[in-house]
């Protein structure tokens, strides 16, 4: 089994949930008491949250990729990195390790492609639904994005801050996502990725029938589980587009 390295803590309550499903993804394969062999590093989301808040980006990318670093002296022979937003800095994390980086978006378009969809909802943080990094991704799949209104993104972006990461689950808010969703679906979208990954913890697919839902954390946490199980290839990860 491959040690599978997670860089975490953006938020803690996303990387439990990492923790929990790697260890029942590798059971549900290997059966018995089988569990990951796994090196968790947790930053302090605090920073993060600044970094994030004033578009420090440089910054952002020098203090996870010192992180990083240590999840691989620690063992790691490949690292998942369990935030889409912290993604912006992905391209210099790669270049500071020297392990493969499992990029979230990649298991997530294979997803989509697998479904036959060509165009994709997106609700996720502000840098995430706005910024180029991540819809260019997808690009590089051939696949295109839509995301919600400015109002729509205010309203997705404070969820996540406000309520998410602190393991809030409120059934106004759910209400809300599902109203969007439902626009982005109106507008074309074939299918919606849950872009951030806490959202998996407020939506799933019973709240919007008809509908699916590309769940990042569930696709990457998958993704993970098979590197480490020998079932998926580790150069093909690393190989995938820029
Ligand atoms: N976990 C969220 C994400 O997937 C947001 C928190 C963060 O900014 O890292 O983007």
């Amino acid at each position: 089994m491959r040690t599978i390295g997670i860089l975490g803590g953006m938020s803690s309550v996303a990387s439990a949930e990492y923790y929990r499903r790697i260890n029942e993804g590798v059971n549900a394969h290997q059966g018995g008491h089988s569990a990951a062999e796994l090196v968790l590093y947790s930053v302090d989301f605090g920073v993060i949250e600044g970094f994030i808040r004033d578009e420090r980006w440089d910054q952002a990318a020098q203090y996870l990729a010192e992180r990083a670093q240590r999840v691989e002296r620690a063992g790691a022979e490949f690292l998942v990195l369990a935030t889409n937003t912290m993604h912006r800095v992905a391209v210099e994390l790669q270049d500071a390790i020297g392990i493969p980086l499992i990029h979230i978006v990649d298991p997530t378009a294979d997803a989509a492609i697998a479904d036959g969809v060509h165009t994709l909802g997106l609700l996720g943080t502000a840098p995430v639904m706005e910024a180029d990094f991540y819809r260019a991704r997808f690009a590089g799949f051939g696949l295109a994005v839509i995301v919600p209104p400015e109002r729509d993104r205010a309203v997705v972006h404070r969820v996540i801050f406000e309520e998410l990461t602190h393991g809030i689950i409120d059934d106004d808010s759910r209400r809300e996502y599902v109203r969007i969703m439902r626009d982005l679906v109106g507008q074309g979208a074939q299918g919606i990725v849950l872009g951030c990954t806490e959202i998996s913890l407020l939506v799933a697919p019973e709240d919007i029938p008809g509908t699916v839902l590309y769940d990042t954390t569930a696709l990457h946490v998958d993704r993970a589980v098979r590197i480490s199980l020998g079932l998926d290839p580790l150069s093909r990860a690393a190989s995938a587009p820029a």
